[in-house]
């Protein structure tokens, strides 16, 4: 069984067949999933999948790339959906320094709101970083984002970055990048980070891992990611499959 961490199965690209590629993760072993909404439309979006689903589950927040559209009412409708039963954890936010649609300054604050809320509201945190290591780690340690911890998704750091987010409480997520031929980094964090402390997810449908890189990604293709990191630890399988799993329904506080 395989948990995908992060999906947007409520992205436009899956408008034609997104039941389909629901029956396909169910059939590649992926039991369960979170969708992950980042602005009006898409927390919409993610919440009519939770009500049709019973194994999918979601996570709402504001992108740091739109940063700069959030006004004070959406995080008052952030904190209403923070008590919604399907509701497991905020996010995804954080830092995207690639696009500068955003200014960095009011990314921190719109970044810095949401931990507040998090905090208050006692759910962990989905951290989105492109190009912002050192800027993620300082605003999570001020912020004192270590009393909920979360996910650093689709880690792309090195393997100090893993070690000062694990030291915070935070999982590290691997996805599609760590297939890659050319993908030292996330090889290295597979290999070093402990299992106990290791997430895997596709934010699908970005980032598909090899053979389909360039494609369309869909969760069934997690199971690629898991794969790629028990040939990486040398173990079996079933325990990346198990172990991951386990450290996602104990983040998210599933039971059933
Ligand atoms: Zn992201
Ligand atoms: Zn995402």
């Amino acid at each position: 069984m395989l948990f995908d961490t992060h999906v947007h199965l409520n992205a436009d690209q899956f408008d034609e067949d997104q039941e389909e590629v629901i029956k396909r993760a169910q059939e590649a072993g992926v039991k369960e999933m979170v969708v992950v909404g980042f602005d009006e439309k898409t927390i919409h979006r993610a919440l009519a999948l939770v009500e049709r689903y019973d194994f999918i589950y979601a996570a709402v927040g504001w992108h740091p790339v739109d940063a700069i559209d959030m006004k004070d009412e959406h995080l008052v409708w952030l904190e209403e959906l923070a008590g919604h039963p399907k509701v497991v954890a905020l996010g995804e936010m954080g830092l995207d320094y690639h696009w500068d649609k955003s200014p960095k300054d009011v990314q921190k604050e719109v970044f810095r709101k949401q931990i507040a809320l998090a905090k208050k509201v006692k759910l962990p945190i989905v951290i989105h970083n492109r190009d912002a290591d050192r800027d993620i780690v300082d605003v999570l340690r001020e912020e004192d984002a270590g009393q909920v911890g979360g996910i650093m998704h689709c880690f792309g750091g090195s393997v100090e970055i893993a070690r000062e987010c694990m030291e915070m409480n935070f999982y590290i997520s691997l996805g599609g990048p760590v297939t890659f031929k050319n993908a030292k980094r996330p090889k290295l964090v597979a290999k070093e980070v402990p299992l106990d402390r290791l997430l895997i997810e596709t934010d699908c449908p970005y980032l598909a891992p090899h053979p389909y890189r360039g494609k369309r990604n869909e969760p069934a293709y997690v199971k690629l990611v898991a794969e790629q990191i028990a040939e990486l630890k040398e173990i079996p399988y079933e325990e990346v499959a198990k172990v991951t799993t386990a450290n996602a329904r104990k983040l998210f506080d599933i039971v059933r």
